[in-house]
């Protein structure tokens, strides 16, 4: 028996989003179990990356392999140049079991449908046992959405949500919300003042040039630029938990009021920036809200309740709201088109060559910064896309591709569900659209904007307008229906027909010269 023991000698899989230095693998150290992380192609190219999403995985997942080292365990650490290393992790696996004589494998739940499958399927082709745990990381267990909506036809956030509130205890007083509202929304919706100054964000000067070397000998398309000198994003688990202390002491006060907010040149404003962070597990859901409200209750006097409730709200609502309606409703959920949108991305949304105010100022912060926050990403870019009738595929792949914070459980379920409705109706309960009216309220985009905001024909008429009576006439069977949504179409019926025929005229040209925008 004790024999066999020592033979024991097991490989841990750790993906680059399972950076969670709490979990129960490292409570010990063990000379039979070595990690493995591995920088591979079949990962950097599913998509084409920022360059910063790549470069900040990579310096992030070597950060959390030396702090294990550190620790002692035992690690393989597979840098995206290395001769050894058959990119991906079948081939890496395979090599790894047979040249060290491993006799188990294990690996962590993915969070993604693609590679979740692919792991079960190299568990099935390798000679030895393998085991899945969990991540520790999210609130709620994969199924737990599909369970708690068993029998019904919609998925309501806001149930969701309450009853986790209740089953985790956040934020209660016995069976009721604490201050008895559970929903704080109307009070979070305020345009910036004019002289408002926000708070300049907390970035990191992480030096990551030697990554982005490596990245460059290889033929990895990616888009974007970089400050390789000045990398501002966290890599490891103290920079996350810095941001995450600068978020609650400086930003939260007004994160609720100024969370739906825009301004031009200001690419953070009251937002935490802790989506990366949080995504790769360096730090987690519980710890962020805990820190939160631990915050809150210290300086009752400066953080208003609705600031708090706003935040966790994201956080225990929206995020874990999202990956149940992931694994719920995958692989389906991936090639849903309600609208049959057929169109192509215009191409200045790789370059943020454009004259709409707001769609230069989002998609070059995006570019700039691999990041944008909640609003920019539905009401700016996701409202434009929807307008213009592109393909939801076209969609997916530059959110999927832009953002540091992106990987598909929680890109797809808000790109294709919340922000296009290509689900039907399954994340929302009608379409993110707007005109400019909505823009301007706010934003300050469309004062100094080319386009005139009041304008909806026209040589300088705010695309947006002729561009959303459009998209409500050419899906009316699919709308008018729609109950929050019917009195749209009153106003429609009830326009001049000449009108009517102006607006689609103009929606018309736009949608043809979509390049020139
Ligand atoms: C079209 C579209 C695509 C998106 N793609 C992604 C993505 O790829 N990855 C991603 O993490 N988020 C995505 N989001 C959700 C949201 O925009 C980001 O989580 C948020 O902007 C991240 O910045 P932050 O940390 O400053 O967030 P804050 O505004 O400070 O919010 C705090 C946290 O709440 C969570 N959160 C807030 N809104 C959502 C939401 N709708 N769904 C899930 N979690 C939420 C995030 O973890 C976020 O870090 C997308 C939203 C839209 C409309
Ligand atoms: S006028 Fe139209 S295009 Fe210009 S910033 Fe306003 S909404 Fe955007």
């Amino acid at each position: 028996m004790a024999n066999k023991k020592l033979m024991s000698k097991t490989l841990r899989l750790i993906l680059g989003d399972q950076l969670n230095s709490n979990h129960s693998w490292y409570k010990s150290i063990d000379d039979n179990v070595t990690y493995v992380l591995m920088e591979i192609r079949t990962e950097t190219d599913y998509a084409s990356h920022h360059i910063q999403k790549v470069v900040g995985f990579f310096a992030a997942m070597r950060s959390f392999s030396n702090a294990i080292k550190a620790k002692k365990h035992h690690v393989i650490y597979l840098n995206i140049n290395d001769d050894e290393n058959l990119q991906s992790f079948d081939k890496n696996i395979q090599h790894l079991i047979a040249n060290h004589n491993f006799t188990h494998f294990e690996y962590q739940l993915p969070d993604e449908y693609r590679v979740d499958e692919h792991l079960k399927k190299v568990c099935k082709s390798i000679s030895i046992p393998s085991l899945v745990v969990d991540t520790e990381h999210f609130f709620t267990a994969r199924n737990e959405l599909e369970s708690f909506f068993e029998g019904k036809k919609t998925f309501l956030l806001e149930s969701f949500y309450r009853a986790l509130r209740k089953k985790h205890t956040v934020l209660m007083e016995g069976d009721k919300p604490l201050t008895g509202q559970w929903n704080y929304d109307g009070e979070n919706r305020k345009k910036l003042p004019k002289v408002h100054k926000p708070i300049a964000p907390l970035v990191f000067n992480n030096n990551v040039t030697a990554i982005l070397q490596e990245v460059k000998k290889t033929s990895i398309k990616t888009i974007g630029t970089i400050d390789a000198e000045n990398f501002v994003w966290p890599i490891n688990r103290e920079q996350s938990l810095q941001l995450l202390d600068f978020f609650v002491t400086e930003c939260l006060h007004l994160f609720g009021s100024y969370q739906d907010a825009m301004t031009p040149n200001e690419w953070s404003l009251y937002h935490a920036r802790i989506s990366f962070s949080m995504n790769v597990k360096m730090i987690s859901p519980q710890e962020v809200i805990d820190r939160a409200i631990e915050e809150w209750q210290n300086r009752p006097d400066e953080i208003e309740y609705n600031q708090l409730e706003g935040f966790v709200r994201q956080i225990i609502g929206w995020r874990e709201y999202m990956r149940g309606i992931y694994w719920h409703k995958m692989p389906d959920y991936a090639s849903m088109n309600f609208f049959n949108n057929m169109e192509k991305l215009p191409d200045w949304f790789w370059t943020g060559k454009t004259k709409m105010n707001c769609m230069k100022d989002a998609i070059n912060q995006s570019l700039n910064y691999a990041y944008a926050h909640h609003i920019q990403r539905l009401m700016i870019t996701g409202n434009f896309a929807l307008l213009a009738g592109v393909h939801p595929d076209e969609i997916d792949a530059w959110y999927l591709g832009i953002y540091i914070d992106a990987i598909e459980w929680v890109e797809i379920t808000n790109t294709r569900g919340m922000s296009q409705f290509a689900d039907g109706g399954i994340v929302g309960t009608k379409p993110y659209v707007s005109s400019a009216s909505y823009i301007d309220k706010m934003s300050h985009y469309c004062g100094t904007c080319f386009y005139k905001k009041a304008l909806k024909t026209g040589d300088k008429s705010c695309p947006f307008n002729s561009l959303y009576w459009n998209f409500y006439d050419r899906n009316e069977d699919k709308l008018a229906k729609n109950p929050r949504i019917g009195m749209m179409y009153n106003v429609w019926r009830k326009m001049k027909p000449e009108d009517k025929v102006a607006l689609l005229h103009q929606a018309d040209y736009y949608l043809k010269n979509i390049n020139e925008l």
